[in-house]
C-alpha cells in the first residue's frame, strides 16, 4: 500500500467517518464565486468568525496554499436530528470532533497536513472575532471559504452527496 493510500485508510477508520476517498485538487477547483455566497451571509458568519471571509484571506491565497500539498482526500460524516437549529448545532459540533480525528490520523502518517471543514467554526459559543482566536489550533477553515465547491468535489471523488452529511478534506504530503 502506498503512503497516500495509508492516509486514506486511516481517515476512513477515524471515529465518525461515513466516507473518504482520494481526490486530486487542481488550481481550477478554486472559484471566486464562492465568496459571493459568503457575502450573502445566510449563515451569519461573514465578518464574524476567524474561520470565514474576510478573515481567512483570498481565494487565490487558498489556491496557492492547497495546491502546495501532494495529496488530498475528501471525507464525510452523517448526522441525525438536523431538523432544527439545536440539532444542526449539535451536528456541527460533532463534525468538529470528526475533523480533529482526521487531523490526528493524518498527522501520524504525513510530514505536513491541513484539514478543511464545513461552515464557520463552532468551537466557541460565540467567536472572539475580531479579538484574537481563543483556540487557533482548533480552527478549521471551510472548503467553501477556501473557494472549493463541495458538490463537484464529491462527484469527482465518487462519494454520495446527502443532505444529512458534512464534508471536509485533508491535504497532505507523504513522509519522505
Ligand atoms: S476557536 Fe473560537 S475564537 Fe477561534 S475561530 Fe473558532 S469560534 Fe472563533
Amino acid at each position: 500500500m502506498s503512503a497516500a493510500d495509508a492516509v486514506i485508510q486511516a481517515v476512513r477508520a477515524a471515529p465518525g467517518i461515513f466516507q473518504a476517498a482520494a481526490l486530486k485538487i487542481t488550481p481550477d477547483d478554486f472559484h471566486e464565486e464562492t465568496r459571493e455566497w459568503c457575502l450573502r451571509n445566510i449563515c451569519g458568519c461573514y465578518g464574524r468568525c476567524w474561520s470565514c471571509p474576510p478573515a481567512v484571506g483570498s481565494v487565490e491565497q487558498w489556491r496557492q496554499k492547497c495546491i502546495s500539498y501532494e495529496h488530498a482526500a475528501l471525507f464525510s460524516a452523517r448526522f441525525t436530528g438536523m431538523y432544527d437549529e439545536a440539532g444542526a448545532a449539535e451536528a456541527r459540533r460533532g463534525f468538529l470532533k470528526v475533523c480533529r480525528a482526521v487531523r490526528t490520523a493524518a498527522a501520524a502518517l504525513t510530514s505536513r497536513s491541513l484539514v478543511l471543514s464545513a461552515g464557520g467554526c463552532v468551537r466557541c459559543g460565540k467567536c472572539a472575532y475580531p479579538q484574537p482566536c481563543r483556540f487557533p489550533g482548533d480552527l478549521f477553515v471551510s472548503l467553501e471559504a477556501a473557494g472549493l465547491v463541495v458538490g463537484s468535489l464529491a462527484a469527482r471523488a465518487g462519494m454520495s452527496r446527502t443532505s444529512d452529511a458534512f464534508y471536509g478534506a485533508v491535504l497532505y504530503d507523504s513522509k519522505p
